[in-house]
């Protein structure tokens, strides 16, 4: 304990590996002296707003899920829709996997987060953490990139958007409390001080060594026996490095590379519409935005659709290439690109959300109906291979890789 009254804490850089000590800080942020990730990061609000804000998103996601987002009207039909419905209309079209995806994404996975981040943080707030926040704590974590509200949240906007160009759209009730919840989320995100939960859940001397490994989760630093086993704090598998990572990495890449072109070549989506028959295309849907003067979503859509997952493929291929190479170039910068990659590469779901919300909405019977495109499922299946590519590779397998390089 130092004299702030702050623990300081050993960790393993899980970036790059460097053993470090982490001087005691109220806000601010504290970088890896090796690869410059970031290593802690404080706030200086009260423990307690994380779980504020992770409570108050948990408690709007039920009735933005049960309650109406958008209606649409034409010629006195009306027709309104929930957040089920997208699933529901994608399901009944034969894309069974897709549907899938889509619920975890933007229903279970918030629920399983928020749910697990309020039950490890309660008791951490009221100064009792318990054996298994640790666990709890981990599981939030690791479904952080997962459960994805607000992507959802922006991908609505685009639908609402195309939408309004070709009719009367409502926000329901259900759509507002979508926003609240996905904006509340982006707060959590903001607020949570990670490096200070993992010390209030517990808080062990760390094993600093030479032949110390760090856990990939929490990031506590443990003795070589300790490989194989689990970890004391949040209960991780302890392995020094993810086991075939480069392998993984590679493969999920490969197939990838694979549904690219698909996504690209094939409609998103296919509109049978009262001024007649359209299909659109991940460029067309840019192309459509620009002509409406939406260039702040027109942008978004090329960035998060179509470079983003191209960015990713190839950057891992490079990264996974600089590994075998065992290259000592860069280090810092390919590290750093790797953390960015990795973590945008969530947003590349955006135009798939918006076909979600557009689907359903067109379905006027013989008047207008609109389905899924090849391209859709497509693009779902790349972002979803390389964000798994992503998590599969280890960074500090470049550090290795480069130590080991002969001089
Ligand atoms: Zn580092
Ligand atoms: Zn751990």
């Amino acid at each position: 304990m130092s004299e702030t009254g702050v623990c300081t804490e050993q960790i393993g850089c899980p970036d790059c590996g460097a053993i470090q000590a982490l001087p005691p800080i109220r806000s601010g942020r504290l970088r890896c002296f090796r690869c410059r990730a970031v290593l802690e990061r404080a706030t200086g609000r009260p423990a307690g707003a994380a779980l504020a804000f992770s409570t108050a998103t948990l408690l709007f996601l039920i009735p933005a899920n049960l309650l109406m987002l958008l209606g649409v009207y034409r010629d006195g039909v009306s027709l309104s829709v929930g957040l089920d419905a997208g699933v529901a209309t994608i399901w009944h079209q034969g894309w069974a996997v897709t549907a899938i995806t889509v619920a975890l994404f933007a229903i279970l996975f918030p629920f399983l987060r928020f749910g697990l981040l309020c039950a490890a943080l309660a008791p951490v707030v009221l100064g009792r953490p318990q054996r298994w926040c640790g666990q709890a704590f981990r599981y939030a974590e690791a479904l952080d990139v997962w459960s994805m509200p607000d992507v959802f949240l922006v991908g609505v906007a685009i639908g609402y958007s195309r939408l309004a160009v070709l009719t009367k759209v409502d926000i329901g009730a259900g759509g507002w409390c979508y926003v609240a919840a996905a904006i509340l989320a982006m707060l959590t995100r903001a607020t949570i001080e990670r490096r200070r939960v993992w010390r209030s859940i517990a808080n062990p001397p760390a094993a600093a060594g030479p032949d110390s490994l760090a856990c990939s989760s929490c990031e506590l630093l443990l003795t070589p026996e300790h490989e194989g086993r689990r970890c004391p704090r949040c209960a991780a598998p302890i392995r020094r490095r993810r086991p075939l990572a480069m392998q993984y990495a590679l493969a999920l890449t490969i197939a990838g590379l694979l549904f690219y072109p698909v996504a690209n070549l094939y409609p998103m989506s296919e509109l049978d519409w009262f001024a007649g028959k359209s299909a659109h295309w991940l460029f067309t849907a840019v192309i459509k935005l620009l002509q409406a003067n939406l260039y702040v979503l027109g942008a978004s859509v090329f960035i998060t659709s179509i470079t983003i997952p191209f960015v990713k493929l190839a950057g891992i291929l490079y990264l996974c290439l600089s590994v075998r190479r065992r290259s000592r170039r860069h280090l810092v910068f390919k590290t750093r690109f790797y953390r960015a990659i990795d973590e945008l590469g969530r947003w590349s779901t955006m135009d798939v959300f918006t076909i979600v919300v557009y689907l359903p909405l067109l379905q006027f019977g013989s008047l207008a109906s609109a389905k899924v495109g090849i391209g859709m499922p497509a693009l779902l299946a790349v972002v979803v291979l390389t964000m798994l590519a992503s998590r599969a590779f280890d960074p500090r397998l470049l550090w290795d890789a480069a130590e080991s390089a002969p001089a």
